[in-house]
């Protein structure tokens, strides 16, 4: 089967880039591959050791995506992208997969960074520059402006609400300079949106300042992230003791805010990754469980958690999951389980796992944790490894962590570097009209 880039709505891309360089699809809905190559042979393969993960992820993009090869190959793109890898370590019933050793050590690097590689291997061929611009409610805008920091052809333009992202979010964002640009808006999260989304929707200004999204809905970030699921589904075939028969099945636990690192594994999974099922770990905001349990949609207003980057109240990829079931709830219920974990449980989690295991999680990872914790998911059949994604660094969330556990996380050295270093940023107020024009004068 040919490979297509197809909407949620229908529209087809004609090509890989096309897609990356518009980001969401012009009927407005998302954008998935259709005949993705079998994963299955990647995974449940013979060997004495599964290869460095940007070696395997250029093995990985190379079965998924056999005729997308851009001029250079899978293998430099994914080696260029990946100069970090995931880690799998114990924790008590469970494996943690630790997604947090990149550059801003949250789980979007991994996406960030690949859509990074791609967009400047394609502007070296074919020639021209591009901005991309972006809004963060915190985690998001450090990903992008690390993943694009220092590129020739491309600037980067941050928009992020003044007083209202953490102080070392706010030093990821502003200690990169360069190329990356950030912009403090005297406003909410949401006038960000508001004014990023005006530029976008006035095509004559988005084709004058040569404008490209780099939000999570983009499909770039969306297929790296099912590397990580083959290449710990890869790890756990080469090191089981059953004969080749006996072919293991990671039950993976994630913990959701937008749902885009879900979708990239149940994508793995369609595509041929053994894994015996999934389970949406949530803070309060239980839109999916809900959803699961009921069958019935209602998005509402986000609540504010100590999870803060899961705290969507509207997950944009829910649309792709029930494209990817058929809009069959029952089918995505029966793959999907549903959890939603409330703050106490979560710091209680984050002190439990240091106090029995040693182990201290950030308080995402906790949520999952949780989650997978009173759904018995480790107390399966021996066939099944609990898999949960460890989606951030504790140390980026070094109150809330030693708030519950009572100790100080490690901070990484790349984080200290940022928060001591003096920060830049334009301030400017929250009108549409004054980002257009700073875009010209720059
Ligand atoms: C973004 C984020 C999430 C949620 O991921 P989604 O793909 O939006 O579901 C979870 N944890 C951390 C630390 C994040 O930054």
């Amino acid at each position: 089967m040919p490979i297509t880039i197809r909407s949620t709505r229908g529209t087809v891309a004609e090509s890989l880039f096309e897609a990356l360089f518009r980001g969401a699809a012009p009927d407005g809905g998302l954008y998935l591959v259709e005949g993705l190559g079998s994963l299955r042979d990647l995974v449940i393969r013979e060997r004495t050791e599964v290869p460095p993960f940007a070696r395997f992820a250029g093995e990985a993009l190379s079965a998924m995506l056999p005729d997308l090869s851009p001029s250079e190959g899978w293998e430099q793109v994914a080696t260029r992208a990946f100069p970090f890898a995931p880690r799998l370590q114990p924790a008590g019933a469970h494996l943690i997969l630790e997604l947090f050793h990149g550059p801003t050590c949250a789980f979007k690097d991994f996406g960030a960074r690949f859509l990074a590689s791609m967009l400047e291997a394609e502007l070296a061929r074919r020639g021209g520059r591009l901005t991309i611009l972006t809004a963060t409610s915190g985690d998001t805008g450090g990903a992008v402006g690390s993943a694009f920091a220092g590129l020739d052809n491309i600037d980067v333009v941050i928009l992020y609400p003044s007083g209202r992202i953490s102080r070392l979010q706010e030093k990821q964002l502003t200690t990169i300079g360069g190329n990356v640009s950030a912009v403090e808006i005297d406003g909410a999260f949401d006038d960000c949106q508001r004014m990023v989304k005006e530029l976008f929707s006035d095509s004559a200004v988005s084709a004058e300042l040569h404008l490209t999204s780099a939000n999570s809905i983009n499909l770039g970030r969306l297929l790296p992230q099912s590397l990580y699921y083959l290449w710990a589904a890869a790890v756990l075939y080469s090191a089981r003791d059953g004969s080749a028969d006996d072919v293991p099945a990671p039950y993976f636990t994630v913990p959701s805010g937008n749902f885009g690192n879900l979708t990239s594994g149940v994508i793995a999974f369609q595509s041929g990754m053994p894994a015996a099922g999934f389970l949406a770990a949530t803070n309060l905001n239980d839109i999916v469980p809900h959803y699961l349990s009921s069958g019935s949609y209602e998005p509402k207003p986000s609540v504010a958690t100590i999870s803060n980057a899961m705290d969507v109240g509207s997950p944009s990829n829910f649309e792709r999951l029930q494209t990817l079931f058929s809009g069959d709830h029952r089918r995505m219920a029966t793959l999907i389980r549903g959890a939603s974990v409330n703050e106490e449980t979560t710091r209680a989690t984050m002190r439990r796992y240091y106090e029995e295991f040693g182990v201290i999680v950030c308080p995402h990872t906790a949520v999952g944790l949780a989650a997978a914790d009173r759904l018995g998911v480790a107390e399966v059949p021996e066939r099944v490894r609990s898999v949960v994604l460890g989606t951030a660094h504790p140390g980026k969330f070094c109150e809330v962590v030693s708030g519950a556990t009572g100790v100080q996380p490690e901070i990484p050295d790349r984080l200290q570097r940022a928060l001591d270093l003096p920060g830049e940023s334009v301030k400017m107020a929250p009108e549409a009209g004054r980002l257009i024009e700073w875009l010209r004068r720059r």
